[in-house]
């Protein structure tokens, strides 16, 4: 009797941190472990995925593509340093990788078939399951800040077109004129896809032509961050993929393609050929594989990247980072412009597949 009270000591001296320390995530049945304020920040970025193989860059270029994402990164962290909110991180980094020409997403988005840039964005708050999408956009210089405002300032997920558009001017975000999003290269990158596909068209019908235009992509933005009240959030922002057709979706702005972000789980922003990661639903897929198999999250993000995407024929890859701020990254691209905070708190900035 004396040894069954003592072992009932211990367990409830054992049991009462798990329960100081649990925390509900707002749904029944999930109990998160997690100290109300989180030690641990994280946050990574990428600048889409693609055929980038070392020499396929100048030593400039590279110089380019590595200062600014190292630029991004630091901006992000140091927000959420300064306990600002992982929305506000992700807004803040894809801004900077939205107004640079560097990236497809903001200036410097690819144009579509009929010579336009029409941009895609999405975000999502992992505390509250909010979600905010905006798509085929003309006069938004950031969309990820209409797509924000969407989540935040209206009943809705998701705006498209001149309706967001609108919704923009009176939310006082800022529109610029189409003409701002135009670059040479993309420019050239579009002519150089029409006259290919004429001469393949030719030749041997369309199949290959949409293999052409899927290689032919690079740049969309994107970011996951965990912040100190231990939330995790997502963002993506993109121009799509080069000669896309007018009207044309990606997966950017479908949340649970693109982006997705719960507390219970990860944060997941992806970059690709848009159309696999819809069928495939690739950012909630990983998350339910932490939630129903619970697997860590580099293993959740390789199955979705490796296996399933791999097996169906598309490529991309994905950023993601779990509640404990540990980050999953994988892409069957040949490379993928990414940049991470370490452990030590520094940045790092990788491109290629082997480092
Ligand atoms: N996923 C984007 C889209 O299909 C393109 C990209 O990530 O490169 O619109």
């Amino acid at each position: 009797m004396k040894r069954f009270a003592s072992l009932l000591v211990v367990i409830a001296l054992l049991a009462v941190p798990i329960v100081v320390t649990a925390q509900k995530t707002g749904r029944p049945g999930v109990l998160q472990l997690q100290s109300p304020q989180n030690p641990r920040l994280g946050f990574v970025i990428h600048g889409g995925a693609g055929v980038i193989t070392r020499g396929s860059l100048t030593p400039e270029q590279e110089k380019e593509y590595r200062a600014k994402l190292e630029e991004a990164v630091l901006a992000g962290y140091k927000a959420l340093k300064e306990g600002k909110s992982g929305l506000d991180a992700i807004e803040i980094a894809i801004r900077i990788m939205e107004d640079s020409p560097l990236f497809n997403a903001g200036k410097g988005a690819v144009f579509t078939a009929d010579g336009k840039n029409e941009l895609d964005a999405s975000i999502m708050d992992g505390k509250s399951l909010n979600a905010g999408a905006v798509a085929g956009l003309h006069r938004v210089k950031n969309p990820i800040t209409l797509a924000r405002a969407v989540m935040e300032k209206s009943p809705h997920v998701m705006m498209i077109g001149e309706g967001a558009e609108k919704f923009a001017e009176e939310q006082k975000i800022e529109l610029v004129d189409p003409k701002y999003f135009f670059t040479q290269r993309r420019w050239d990158s579009l002519q150089r896809i029409i006259k290919e596909e004429q001469d393949k068209a030719k030749k041997e019908g369309s199949a290959s032509v949409t293999r052409e235009l899927a290689e032919n992509r690079f740049g969309t933005v994107g970011a996951v961050a965990l912040d100190k009240d231990g939330n995790l959030a997502s963002g993506t922002s993109t121009g799509g993929m080069t000669y896309k057709k007018y009207g044309r979706v990606g997966d950017v702005p479908v949340i649970g393609a693109g982006t997705y972000a719960d507390n219970a789980t990860c944060a997941v922003s992806a970059t690709g050929w848009g159309e696999f990661f819809i069928r495939l639903t690739v950012a909630r897929d990983i998350a339910s594989l932490m939630e129903y198999r619970a697997l860590p999250v580099q293993q959740a993000a390789d199955t979705v990247i490796q296996q399933k995407l791999q097996k169906a024929g598309g490529d991309g890859g994905v950023i993601a980072i779990d509640k404990f701020g540990n980050i999953g990254i994988s892409f069957n691209s040949e490379g993928m412009y990414r940049a991470y905070i370490d452990k030590e708190g520094k940045p790092v900035v990788e491109i290629y597949k082997q480092q």
